[in-house]
């Protein structure tokens, strides 16, 4: 089956109860047994719930993988794959992670014995000095946030599995649309579809998926055991966003690169992050890797004047200004002090994360009233 029938269909058949075509939500937090302990799988809903296997064996469909499980939100689904480990044990990740992925690590999971280094993933020479008999995972996000670094996948599984390590990736900006991080030799990929996958922004859920079964099974038992599961409502919600993921991010991508075009070639701005651009330093594990760029564009005015920059942001009609991103509607974000506010800026800073970077959310609206939007925000 191709993706965009997996889409609409995968983990999904009419209710065999009654025929209704859409999966519907089981609203219930138990189920009746027949005698004790003969049931039809399901005893209760933390534990399984028909609503939450239907978006699990969509998502894992969609991954090209073997088992998925959901959270109550992305980093309910990064707290379960950490937790796989002991303390004592160790991680590498990329430098350049969502704000909230660094704090649970820095401010949850460090205090508990892990120990994460955040390295740049392009020097893996680099990257080996820091590896030693306690390291077990690498943790990347590709593209990065806000910066649209691109890491190289495959380059990073076939080191990391020379090196014993597993590899988790963080796939919520490309989604399985345009990337697949299993296929390039990932164990683990980890989803806030919070974002692209449910679309809309109307509904906070996470994801994991795996190939490995024994992984799969510690995961689910962490899933069980800890409880940050979704509810039905929630699960209904991205199953019936992911029916038109497809079709979504064809059109962010094509707006996407409308608008990184526009920035480029416009007086007042110094620099547009994009990796569809042939000069992009990754553009081509980007094009190697990846089916399109994604709708995801940050840029910079000329001056790198604060005052400035946060005037252009309060401007927008179209744009909202707004946390998130992934959605149909598109949305502007000042990443220094809105979602990487939790990071010092002295590590924003050493990363390339300057406080007059814009973060640009494209959804899927008129690209020419996006455009306008735009230019008189930016004068
Ligand atoms: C939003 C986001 C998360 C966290 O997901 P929530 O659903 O907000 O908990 C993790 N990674 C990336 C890349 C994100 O954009």
């Amino acid at each position: 089956m191709h993706f965009n029938t997996k889409a609409i269909h995968a983990g999904q058949e009419p209710d065999p109860t009654t025929g209704a075509v859409m999966t519907p939500i089981y609203q219930t937090s138990t189920y009746a047994q027949s005698s004790p302990g003969n049931h039809k799988g399901y005893e209760y809903s933390r534990t399984h719930n028909p609503t939450r296997t239907a978006l699990q064996n969509n998502i894992a469909a969609l991954e090209g993988g073997k088992v998925g499980l959901c959270f109550s939100s992305g980093l309910a689904a990064t707290d379960c794959v950490i937790k796989i480990l002991q303390p004592g044990d160790e991680v590498i990740c990329s430098n350049d992670l969502y704000g909230g992925t660094f704090r649970i690590f820095t401010k949850i999971f460090a205090p508990l014995g892990i120990k994460f280094h955040f390295l740049p993933m392009g020097d893996l020479a680099e990257v080996k000095k820091h590896i030693n008999v306690h390291t077990k995972l690498i943790w990347l996000e590709t593209p990065t946030n806000p910066l649209l670094n691109i890491i190289d996948i495959k380059r990073v599984c076939d080191f990391a599995h020379k090196n014993k390590l597993l590899v988790a990736v963080d796939n919520t900006f490309a989604t399985p649309y345009l990337q697949q991080p299993l296929a390039l030799g990932a164990d683990i990929v980890v989803h806030s579809a919070t974002k692209y996958l449910g679309g809309h922004s109307d509904v906070v859920l996470g994801a994991i998926v795996v190939n490995d079964l024994s992984l799969a099974e510690k995961m689910a038992f962490i899933q069980n055991s800890c409880g940050a599961t979704p509810g039905p409502m929630d699960c209904f919600l991205v199953l019936r966003g992911i029916k038109t993921l497809h079709i979504r991010m064809e059109r962010h991508c094509e707006n996407g690169k409308k608008i990184a075009f526009y920035l480029k070639n416009h007086p007042k701005i110094e620099k547009v992050w994009w990796p569809g651009f042939p000069e992009h330093p990754n553009h081509k594990v980007a094009r190697t890797q990846m089916k399109s760029f994604g709708g995801m564009v940050s840029f910079m005015l000329k001056g790198d004047d604060i005052k400035k920059t946060i005037r252009v942001m309060e401007r927008f009609k179209i744009f909202t200004l707004a946390e998130s991103l992934g959605g149909v509607e598109s949305l502007v974000c000042h990443p220094a002090t809105m979602t990487h506010a939790s990071i010092p800026k002295g590590e924003r800073e050493k990363n390339g994360l300057r406080d007059t970077l814009i973060r640009l959310s494209v959804g899927i609206e008129d690209a020419q009233d996006l455009v306008e939007d735009l230019g008189q925000a930016v004068g």
